[in-house]
């Protein structure tokens, strides 16, 4: 049964949460860009650095921060931050 008060954007970010299974908050924090160590930000499937147009896929829960592995932003944009890779 589905709550009266919950509010619609909650119960999106709820769907969101499984289809994506977002890496945990406090991982998130201490993550960096390895080219120019600064933040990343977790969008669906990717994990985006901003600064270097760089999106570091995230497999199975597992981000994969290397340089040699990440898809230039606007791949990642073209196929709206999902990918079918496999650890
Ligand atoms: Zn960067």
């Amino acid at each position: 049964m589905v709550r009266k008060d919950l509010s619609p954007i909650i119960i999106f970010k709820y769907y969101a949460t499984i289809n994506f299974m977002p890496i945990a908050k406090d991982l998130l924090k201490i993550l960096a860009c390895p080219k120019c160590k600064g933040d990343v930000k977790e969008n669906r499937m990717f994990l985006v650095c901003d600064n270097c147009k760089l999106a570091y896929p995230v497999l199975e829960n597992i981000p994969d921060m290397l340089i040699d592995d990440a898809w230039p932003l606007e791949k990642a944009k073209k196929v709206n931050f999902k990918h079918t890779l496999k650890l």
